[in-house]
């Protein structure tokens, strides 16, 4: 690992001070730390390789490390870690998909000390964008990407460019885009509120750029609106392995349901696309429709009718649709 600066910080304005270089934040030379649980991975493969890391674990944790559900919803600081979110009662009996969505992330060690906010920004499983003996389009702009033609059976079929087809690794992201949320974030030119359907940048000719983050832009909060469709909520994941891996395929559903018919359904996939990926027109298929197998079948065709399966990720096709049918009707039959 190459030597770096190490800054751990109180205030909110040492954080997010202007800096003059002008990159986006994810490949910035000074770099955000918290839980650590994906940058220090990528620091000891010398994938992303920092001048400066700032501790932002030193934050004022009433103000950014905090749950608090309300009638109007629910507010999650950044600093708070996974399992705490996991474990908190009022998300899990209010915000299911939330829940469970942290749960299968990763193993217990990891959700005891990985961030929320940080989960959010974690970088992808591409193993030829982790070794950095390979050209990879998002570790080395303009170098080429291996994955495309070669062992890529971890990777996207939705949102792919000829660039880049890594798939956006998380699984919190999932039911956060599902839900509607917004974060909030603070930066040298100040605070914004960004919905997080907009958070994440579709790969195209600029795949190194991931986000719509400015250089030092730091994210305090998450928010997700209250609804009625938050209690009946359901992630569902498929993985090569039960107890920790990423996912081949996976669906976050929340219904609001008149009793089998579906006044709003929410739908966002994972494991299948290069970003958190709201399948909006699958939900609105299934507006003002009985639920059963075969309206759940219809939503899953059009959720994947613009996917590009080739080479090793063709099976992607089939078992995203078999996912995102089991989660609607699973969700369907939660006792609410
Ligand atoms: Fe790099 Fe993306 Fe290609 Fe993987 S899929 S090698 S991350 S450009």
């Amino acid at each position: 690992m190459r030597p770096f600066l190490y800054e751990r910080v109180e205030a909110i304005e040492e954080a997010v001070r202007p800096t003059a270089i002008d990159v986006p934040a994810v490949a910035a030379p000074r770099q955000f730390i918290a839980g650590g649980t994906n940058i220090i991975d990528y620091m000891r493969l010398g994938v992303t390789r920092p001048e400066a890391l700032v501790d932002v674990n030193g934050l004022d944790r009433t103000a950014y490390g905090r749950i608090a559900v309300s009638d109007q919803g629910l507010k999650l600081g950044a600093l708070v870690r996974m399992a705490e979110a996991e474990d908190n009662e009022a998300i899990r009996t209010g915000y299911p998909v939330i829940a469970d969505s942290l749960k299968l992330a990763a193993s217990r060690q990891i959700r005891n000390a990985a961030s929320l906010g940080g989960n959010v920004l974690q970088r992808t499983r591409c193993l030829y964008f982790r070794d950095t003996s390979w050209p990879c389009n998002k570790r080395e702009p303009g170098s080429g990407c291996a994955a495309i033609g070669g062992i890529n059976r971890m990777h996207a079929i939705l949102g792919t460019s000829d660039s880049c087809i890594a798939a956006y690794p998380g699984d919190f992201a999932q039911a956060l885009i599902a839900l509607d949320a917004v974060v909030e974030t603070v930066g040298p030119q100040g605070t914004r509120r960004i919905p997080f359907i907009e958070l994440h940048r579709l790969p195209e000719d600029t795949p190194d750029v991931e986000t719509m983050l400015d250089p030092g832009e730091l994210i305090t909060l998450i928010e997700v609106p209250a609804g009625p469709w938050t209690r009946r909520s359901r992630y569902v994941k498929v993985r090569d392995r039960e107890s920790y891996s990423f996912a081949l395929a996976s669906a976050a559903v929340a219904l609001h349901l008149d009793g089998e018919v579906v006044r709003e359904a929410r739908i966002a996939l994972g494991g299948v696309a290069t970003i958190p990926w709201r399948a909006r027109t699958a939900e609105s298929l299934l507006k003002g429709r009985l639920l059963d197998e075969a309206a759940a079948r219809a939503a899953a065709e059009e959720a994947f009718a613009k996917a590009k399966p080739s080479g090793f990720t063709t099976f992607k096709l089939p078992l995203g649709k078999e996912t995102l049918i089991r989660a609607l009707l699973e969700t369907k039959a939660m006792a609410v």
